[in-house]
């Protein structure tokens, strides 16, 4: 499984390592783009340093309880996720529901693709 983030839709929740069991994510400072892109994301969906404005319109004033679009991680958000351990992936599909910016990308080794869906 090929497992990636969108980044600049990536809000910073946490809510994909929080849930994923098999430890697919891990978080990184916005402002390190060499840690942030080295996942499998296309040219289109790497870091360079600019959040999408809409997303950034939808998040940036929700308060539940933990960060958006912090540029450091604190252990219960901030930072970019990036899917650090694709191959682990058991396509459970947890992350997909969780995921705020509806940004992470799962790919099979049929090359059928798995989107994110807000729920
Ligand atoms: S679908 Fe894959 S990446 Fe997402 S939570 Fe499940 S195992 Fe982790
Ligand atoms: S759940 Fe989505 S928006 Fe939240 S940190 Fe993970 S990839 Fe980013």
């Amino acid at each position: 499984m090929k497992v990636y983030v969108d980044k600049p839709l990536c809000t910073g929740c946490q809510h994909c390592k929080d849930v994923c069991p098999v430890a697919v994510f891990e978080m990184k400072k916005r402002s390190a783009p060499e840690e942030v892109n080295t996942d499998t994301a296309p040219e289109s969906a790497q870091w360079k340093g600019q959040s999408d404005p809409a997303v950034v319109e939808k998040w940036s004033k929700v308060e539940d309880g933990h960060k958006h679009f912090a540029d450091e991680n604190d252990g219960t958000s901030g930072g970019i996720s990036v899917g650090v351990n694709g191959e682990a992936c058991i396509l459970c599909q947890a992350c997909l529901i969780q995921c705020e910016g509806e940004c992470i990308h799962i790919i099979d080794d049929t090359n059928t693709e798995y989107k994110s869906i807000y729920a």
